[in-house]
């Protein structure tokens, strides 16, 4: 069977190099010139964290060793007060798991290699999807030539389609238009922009083996480190006050008070924060996720079919879990695709508690993992994972574990029943054993 990807992002070369396992023909379609003659556009390298969802999918076609070559492992959050004081908390009771810093240019990059070396998959770059024809199975591009000419190329015939085209998918906005397709997008209040901390003297300037946060109440500021002992910053700030710090000294100042000793690091502060663009912030939902016409099939997989905001780190993860779970319903369907992607759409539960997490932990991250309360509320559920047999912090749960999103959070609720229960039952014991010593009550042995 050929199929036409659209998109060569993370998730669309991801599936090819599935989908060429299979023994498909695959021919991806992206609207960039292949990145790996040229740069990350500036202001938009973005660091990720590759978690286990995404490796798990790495792993399964061999290519986890060389992706977990180019990133840094992080194994907990390096929390920075407005005063400069450091707070490190682990991600996992036995601090041994750690989340991996990689540039998503990087990542791509390592994909697109991965995918064009494996028989049967063609890339075709500078072609930028313009229309979809469901009934004919027919697709329109702009293709633009490394030279700048342009021109008009149709694809006619394509029997599977898949949209792996990102937030704003152009295969979405097609289905959209026909009947019974729900379709929502929300935008945060907020923009992100990237900023940087180059090395010093040759070293990183922070701990490399954190990723570090500077929580803010209403906002806030993270860096992942980079194999250059670069970090990479990135502002999530409500659009006010981005637009607030209008001139260098507005910059210089507001950073020297609320970020002094990051400030410090940051030698091009200035020349960063107004070169580079701010970002959006989005969440998409949809559904279904696909549609079957007599000409042909098309479906969305990755940010297409359910954009996340990226405070939990888990939408590439998420996508790339998408690849392996239609792997299996190919496995299942026997490679019929019309009924793999139907199968596939079960997986909208999942990512609808993913979506829903990962607004949730925005107000962690910003707000609440600065505070004593916080980060002692951390150290119980670390204590409780010790001593409580099968007990798993949800963080774990999602980074650490392939355990189905819906899942997660199902098991969360059965775990804080239990740890109530239990921490009830740990105070009554100890208010018993009090009370004994104290001799306000009297046991039976008159003891
Ligand atoms: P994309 O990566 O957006 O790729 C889509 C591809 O389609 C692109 O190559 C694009 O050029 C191409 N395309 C678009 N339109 C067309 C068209 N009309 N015709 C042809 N080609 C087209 N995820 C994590 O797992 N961990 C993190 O820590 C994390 N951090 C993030 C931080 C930030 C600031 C942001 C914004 C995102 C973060 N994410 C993170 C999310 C992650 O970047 C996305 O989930 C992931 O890139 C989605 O992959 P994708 O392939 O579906 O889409």
């Amino acid at each position: 069977m050929e199929v036409t990807i659209v998109g060569a992002g993370l998730v669309g070369c991801l599936l090819a190099c599935f989908l060429a396992r299979r023994g498909h023909r695959v021919v991806l379609y992206e609207r960039r010139h292949d990145p790996r003659e040229r740069g990350a556009d500036r202001g938009r390298s973005i660091n990720l964290a590759i978690s286990e969802r995404g490796i798990d999918a790495l792993r399964r076609l061999g290519l986890d060793g060389r992706v977990l070559d180019a990133a840094l492992p992080m194994a907990g959050r390096m929390m920075h007060s407005p005063g400069g004081a450091l707070a490190f908390q682990p991600y996992s009771a036995d601090r041994a798991q750690a989340i991996n810093s990689i540039s998503r240019a990087e990542l791509n990059r390592e994909l697109l290699t991965a995918a064009t070396a494996l028989h049967g998959v063609e890339v075709r770059f500078g072609h930028r999807l313009t229309g979809v024809d469901e009934r004919a199975g027919r697709l329109a591009f702009e293709s633009t030539a490394p030279d700048g000419t342009s021109g008009a190329v149709t694809v006619d015939k394509a029997q599977v389609v898949i949209g792996a085209d990102g937030a704003y998918s152009a295969v979405r906005a097609r289905l959209q238009q026909l009947p019974g397709m729900n379709f929502s997008q929300d935008y945060l209040d907020y923009g992100y922009k990237e900023l940087s901390i180059p090395a010093r003297h040759g070293e990183f300037a922070m701990d490399p083996g954190a990723l570090h946060i500077w929580p803010r109440g209403r906002s806030m500021m993270i860096a992942l480190p980079n194999p250059d002992r670069s970090f990479t910053c990135t502002l999530f700030w409500p659009h006010d006050t981005l637009a607030a710090l209008d001139t260098p000294g507005k910059i210089r100042a507001y950073f020297a008070e609320h970020y002094q000793d990051a400030f410090e690091l940051m030698p091009d502060l200035v020349g960063a924060f107004q070169g580079n663009p701010v970002g959006q912030l989005v969440t998409v939902r949809c559904s279904p996720w696909h549609v079957t016409t007599e000409a042909t099939t098309i479906g969305l997989v990755g940010d297409a079919a359910h954009a996340i905001v990226p405070f939990y780190g888990q939408g590439a993860n998420c996508g790339f879990e998408d690849c392996v779970e239609l792997d299996r319903y190919l496995d299942e369907a026997g490679d019929d695709f019309p009924r793999a992607l139907e199968l596939f759409e079960r997986r909208k539960t999942d990512t609808d508690v993913i979506a829903r997490l990962a607004l949730e932990n925005f107000v962690e991250m910003r707000d609440r993992v600065g505070s004593r309360m916080f980060l002692a509320g951390k150290r119980v559920e670390h204590a409780l994972e010790r001593v409580l047999p099968g007990y798993v912090s949800r963080y774990e749960l999602i980074s650490f574990s392939t355990t189905p999103y819906a899942e997660v959070e199902r098991r969360g609720v059965r775990q804080r029943r239990w740890a109530a229960a239990g921490v009830g039952a740990a105070l009554l014991a100890a208010l018993g054993y009090a009370a004994r010593r104290t001799g306000l009550v009297r046991t039976r042995d008159g003891g």
